[in-house]
């Protein structure tokens, strides 16, 4: 069975960046689990962070029903701290992660964090030490810095840009549900608060992911698993 492991920060950033992607391989029969380092208490303004973890685990369950995540887990980390927390700790706790899931495939922030939220790069930090040290035979994706993140359309970012091989996933048939997901972030004022179908038409038919682990070159990837590639 494939299994899929992919480790975030806050509620809403596996959505739009690459809700695609799970939604897919949920589809595929892909056991998914997705990993929140936080629950986003940080996020709404005005309301108490105990009110609003509440609230923003509540949408993140929601959302992850939508994408067809099986497994949904909670680091614990406080939202805007993230790169406070002891590194030895964090470390070994996500390495215990890796070893039970077993991931053939594992997907972070890259060194850009997206946004460059703090949070983002401690969690592409941590994953990336742990899976070093886990020993597990697995590849590690970083969601690439690509004009997709931001929706633009077939543009496959260059190996030199992305750092490494990059897999583009083609998502087309799952943008509707992609759009379905985002809008659980009620909270968060998601961007495409239309309908669903009439959203999707307007969104990019790829997300986009850099191989870091283990380093191949010449290597084109339709896939995040080996055996969705291209020499
Ligand atoms: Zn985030």
């Amino acid at each position: 069975m494939k299994r899929l492991l992919v480790i975030l920060a806050h509620p809403d950033d596996e959505s739009f960046p690459i809700g695609g992607t799970l939604a897919r391989y949920a589809a595929e029969g892909v056991a998914v689990t997705l990993v929140c380092a936080t629950k986003g208490e940080a996020g709404i303004p005005g309301l108490s962070a105990a009110a609003t973890a509440v609230r923003r685990e509540q949408e993140l369950q929601a959302a992850a029903q939508v994408l067809g995540v099986s497994d949904l887990r909670f680091l614990g980390y406080r939202d805007g701290h993230v790169a406070e927390v002891d590194a030895d700790t964090a470390v070994t706790q996500l390495v215990g992660l890796l070893r039970e899931i077993q991931p053939q495939a594992v997907i972070t922030f890259g060194p850009d964090g997206i946004s460059g939220h703090p949070d983002h790069l401690a969690v592409h930090r941590l994953v990336t030490a742990a899976f070093d040290r886990a020993g597990i035979d697995s590849r590690l994706y970083y969601i690439a810095p690509s004009a997709a993140t931001y929706q633009g359309c077939g543009v496959i970012p260059a190996a030199e840009e992305a750092g490494g091989p990059v897999a583009a996933i083609d998502v087309g048939p799952y943008l509707i549900t992609k759009v379905r997901a985002v809008q659980c972030h009620a909270s968060q004022n998601p961007p495409f608060p239309g309908d669903p179908e009439e959203e999707a038409s307007r969104l990019v038919c790829h997300e986009y992911f850099t191989l870091a682990r283990p380093r191949l070159a010449d290597v084109t990837l339709t896939g995040l698993f080996d055996d969705q590639e291209i020499f």
